[in-house]
This record gives C-alpha cells, structure tokens and sequence, in this order.
C-alpha cells in the first residue's frame, strides 16, 4: 500500500474526548474515525488490523471442530419474545419498526436465531455435538459507550455456540473453546488471564472471562500470586435462596451468630467503598421470597434474577413480606429502590449487608429467625465476592492480589436455558426426545484490537505485536523528491511485495521528520529507510520496539526479514 494513495490521516494533537492510550492513538495514527457515540469506521489501516485479529480467531475456532456461519443483525421480536429476552434484555437491546410497523432487535448476541435454526434442522444424537461461530456486527445500546473501541455500541464479535445431546458432551466443547480462546489471545501476544465468572444474568453455572491485565479494564480481578486461580471479584455464581418454611419462622426470635462481624470490622474487610454501595433486598420471584445484595439499578436486578431463576416475575417484597421473614430489625430498610447488580447471597455477606444496612441491630443477634442452613442455601464459592489482597487464594495456593482486567472473551455453559425456552430437543439412541444442552463463546474482536494496544504502545506510539500488526514493514524515502531515493524506494516496494512481505511505503513528499514521526505513531514492526545512501543500495533497518537499528545493503533485506 502507498502511503500517497491511502486514507491514512494522523494526528498530532490528543484528540480531547480520548481518555485513554489505544483510543488516543487509534485515533491519532490514523486507523479510526468516531461516527457516532459508541460508532466507529475502521480505516484502511485499521481494517488491516481487524482482519489480522479475525484471521486468527478464524483459524482457532476451525482448529477447535467449530464452523463458520454467518446470522443477520436484523432479527424478528417473535424470537426474542420465545426466550422472554424481548422484555429482559433491557435497554441495552436496540429495537426497531419495519414499514409494516413489525418489531426488529439488532442483534446483542444471537441465541435465539441459532437455536431457532439448530432446532429446525437437528432432530438426532447423531449430528451432535456441533459447533457453530460467527464474526459479526453486534448492537448494544451501552449507557456509557467508552474508550473507543473499548466499549462500543456497535462492535464486532466472534460468538460461537455448541449443541450437544449431554452435559459431558458440553464440557469437553467447553474445554476445547477455552484452550481455543488462550491460543487466540497468546497468538495476538496479549498479557492476559483466564478468570472465573459471573454467570448471574444468563443462567449458567459454569463461566470464564478472557481478561488483559490493563490499568483501564473496567473489571478487578482477584489472582493468585503463585496458581493459576483467578476470579472476577464481579462473580455472582449463585443467588442463595431464602425459603421460607412454616409459620414458626413469622416469629421475630433473635438467633444468636456466632461469627458475627462487628460494623466496623466490616467495614474494614469490605473496604469503606463497598460497604457503603452494598444493600440487601427481599425479592418475591414468582413464588419464593429471595434476599439479595444489590447494588445500583434496580432494572438489571429484576433481569438477573428473572434469568437466574427462569422465572414469570420478579417484584421487591413489600415492607410488610420482607419483616415477616427476617424481623424487624432488617424490614427497617424498607424496600430500597436502586441496585446494579445482583449480588450473592452467601452466610456472612447476608450478615454483613444486614450489619451494614441496620447498625442499629444488636451484634450477634441480626438473623431474627433466618438460620442459613435452615431458611436459605449457601453456595461458599459466593464468599469471592468478598475476596480482598493478601488473603490466602482459595485454591490453597499463594496469596491473592487484584489487578485491572479488560474483558476480551467469555464462554460461557449455557445448559438448557434456551433450548427449554425455543424447544430445541433430539432423539437419542433409544427414540426418546431430549432436551439439548448448550454453551456459547464470544469473543470481542474490535475490543481485543483496541486492548493490544493497551498493552503494546510507548510515548512516541502504537508498538504492533508481528502477528497482528496492519503491515510487517514501513518503507520510507528520507526525501522523495531525489531520484535515487526514489527511484530505490519504488524498487524495494515491488522487491518486498513479491516477496510475499506486508509493505507500507511512505512514498509522500513529506519531511523526514513528518514521516519517521507518522511512522512511529502507527507502530509497524520494521521500518526500512531510504536516505543518504541510496545510491549505494544501503538503507537503514529500524526495529520498531526495540529500536535497535542497522545500516544493511538492500541485497541483504529479504533475509533479515525471514
Ligand atoms: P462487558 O462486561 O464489558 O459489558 P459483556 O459481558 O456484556 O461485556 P458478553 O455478552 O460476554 O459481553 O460478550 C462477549 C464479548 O463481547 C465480551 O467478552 C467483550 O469482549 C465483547 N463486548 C461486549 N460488549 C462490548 C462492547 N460494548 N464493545 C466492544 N466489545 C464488547
Ligand atoms: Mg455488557
Ligand atoms: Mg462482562
Ligand atoms: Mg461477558
């Protein structure tokens, strides 16, 4: 590619809106363009880049028994209301009307369509396990689209999703995706952990996140200095359910905790942040009464736990409901409005919310007739969220430190959650119908592009890893406008394209200083310079990381660049 003859318009200047170093310089080098809050167009440069990403994810997914497709962004509301995602999904799904008034989604991910065909095509054991993915445009309305590419509202992701007639059968797809996802995100030479996660909002058990280790990851992880544990502190596996029992439990005892916490020493095990946003919610589902910790917005609340728990209806119990249950001293907060995510319910995060929230409990004395073995479950894999640095990691291994992680990919154990909703079923070998199972892998292609260069830039620009970078060599004239210079300029640009080797050349009649500035902004690995002695044949090799750099005669370069 000439550099004369592409889209290719840098920056000087930090783009004011640009808060951080791969949206910055995205921006800057030339290979973005802001079309609309949270909207992007990718410019040659940065087209080359995604591809690149694509290729490899392509090539992993194929290697790991999965087969591409391709599904519309365009999706009739009948599939989304069948799974009940129409009314749950929230704001974040974008909807619109055809001429004839008909409700479209643009799709967020795409369960319901591949189901909807997986369950019209696959009726027998026989043509299961399968694996299917995507690259694809995904629409998500985000209340606070972000750092570029980073959090779009249109985006591309890979989304793959596995069929399979048992849990075992899923498990082993599971274990391929995974080992898939690590190969895809060494390969784009990412600094990255695989960490244990949240599966509240879509009712799976089993979750991992993908997550590079960045300073701007709007995620913390909780990792073990020595193991591999590592879990997203956000996880909230299991909600634990506060059933009641029989009418002895209406009467307003007080149960004596023993490991009851002190106000202050929850706070200081929290950390004051957190105490101070946690809150504690009956939730009346369906039948059952649920207590909850909560934080932030009530709608995504009453989502989680509709999925969670596959449930018609979700409300906040009344004052009246919630002291019934748990006495007075807990019913004092009332139903409290807001709440962001659904939190766990584990034996000493319900003390501590209830601590937290009622300081005018007495110690020891707070689960008025709520005994945790009795009245609700406890999932102990829910104490994470509770997690703090320097604790022991919970796998017996090392200690525990919090890092910044941007989450790249997810996969994610779906089970039977939309099969049962869409009536995806097969026939086994003895001719009875059942159930398929199901998982789904998605993978943030333009996000993961953005958090390279996160992790690969220094002060003068982007640093490209090889395997991704838009070209492997920059080729540059010092000064166009001289023959020699030209002239050997335009014969190594044929010599290296021939030679099978990605070339940018800067053949513009810029100043030297405009150029080797340009050129260091957009981060290409090696950068050949013709100058001085041109007429010699001799060009000066520049490693871009590194910046190491040699004089070498242009008979020698094909060499150094195999
Ligand atoms: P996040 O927690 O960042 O909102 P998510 O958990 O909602 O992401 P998933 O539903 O797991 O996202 O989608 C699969 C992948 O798609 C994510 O792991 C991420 O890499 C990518 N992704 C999700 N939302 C966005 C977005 N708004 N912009 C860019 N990539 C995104
Ligand atoms: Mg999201
Ligand atoms: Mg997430
Ligand atoms: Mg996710």
């Amino acid at each position: 590619m000439k550099q004369s003859q592409t889209l290719l318009p840098t920056l000087k200047e930090v783009p004011a809106d640009a808060d951080i170093k791969s949206h910055q310089l995205l921006l800057r080098a030339g290979f973005i363009r802001q079309t609309a809050s949270g909207v992007y167009s990718f410019l040659p440069l940065g087209k080359k880049v995604l591809r690149k990403v694509e290729e490899i994810v392509r090539e992993e997914m194929d290697q790991a028994g999965a087969n591409e497709m391709f599904m519309p962004a365009l999706q009739p509301v009948e599939l989304w209301k069948e799974t009940g995602r129409w009314d749950n999904f929230g704001p974040e799904l974008m909807r619109l009307h055809d001429r004839h008034n008909r409700e479209f989604a643009l799709g967020a991910t795409h369960e319901e369509v591949i189901t909807s065909i997986v369950r019209d095509e696959i009726n027998s054991y026989k043509k299961l396990p399968l694996m299917l993915y995507q690259i694809q445009t995904k629409f998500r309305d985000e209340k606070r689209p972000r750092f570029g590419l980073l959090r779009g509202r249109e985006f591309i992701m890979k989304d793959a999703y596995s069929f399979h007639d048992s849990f075992e059968s899923l498990d082993e797809s599971y274990a391929k995706m995974y080992q898939a996802y690590g190969n895809v995100f060494r390969r784009c030479g990412l600094n990255f952990r695989a960490v244990i996660a949240d599966s509240g909002a879509m009712g799976g058990k089993d979750t991992h996140e993908f997550m590079v280790l960045s300073e701007v990851g709007e995620d913390t992880i909780a990792y073990s200095d020595t193991s591999d544990y590592a879990a997203n502190i956000e996880m909230a596996p299991v909600i634990s359910e506060y059933v009641k029992k029989d009418d002895s439990s209406k009467a307003l005892e007080k149960v004596e905790t023993p490991n009851q916490k002190t106000m202050q020493e929850v706070a200081d095990y929290l950390g004051h942040e957190l105490a101070e946003g946690l809150k504690s919610l009956m939730f009346k589902i369906d039948e059952k009464f649920v207590l909850v910790i909560t934080r932030g917005d009530h709608e995504v609340n009453d989502i989680k736990l509709k999925n969670y728990y596959n449930a018609d209806h979700v409300e906040l119990a009344t004052e009246e409901e919630t002291k019934s249950l748990i006495g007075a001293g807990f019913g004092s907060l009332g139903p409290i409005g807001v709440s962001d995510q659904v939190e766990v319910i584990a034996d000493h995060a319900v003390k501590f919310a209830v601590n937290v929230s009622c300081g005018a409990n007495e110690d020891g004395y707070h689960y008025v007739n709520a005994n945790p073995d009795r009245d609700f479950t406890i999932d102990t894999y829910a104490d994470l969220r509770f997690i703090k640095e320097g604790d022991p990691s919970p796998d017996g291994n090392g200690t525990i430190k919090f890092a910044k992680g941007i989450e790249v990919g997810h996969v994610f154990k779906l089970g039977q959650f939309y099969a049962k909703k869409m009536g995806a079923s097969y026939l086994d070998d003895q001719g009875k119908s059942n159930t398929m199972v199901m998982g789904c892998y998605g993978i943030g292609v333009s996000r993961t592009l953005a958090a390279i260069v996160e992790q690969f830039h220094d002060e003068k620009g982007i640093t490209w890893p090889q395997a991704v970078a838009p070209f492997h060599v920059h080729l540059l004239t010092i000064n166009a406008k001289k023959d020699d210079q030209r002239e050997l300029g335009d014969q190594l640009y044929e010599i290296l394209k021939n030679a099978g080797i990605e070339v940018l050349y800067d053949d513009r009649k810029e100043r030297a200083g405009v150029k080797f500035a340009d050129s260091d902004l957009i981060g290409i690995p090696y950068r050949i310079t013709v100058g001085k002695r041109a007429e010699e044949g001799y060009v000066e090799f520049k490693h871009r990381s590194t910046g190491e750099q040699i004089e070498l005669h242009q008979s020698e370069l094909i060499k150094k660049l195999n």
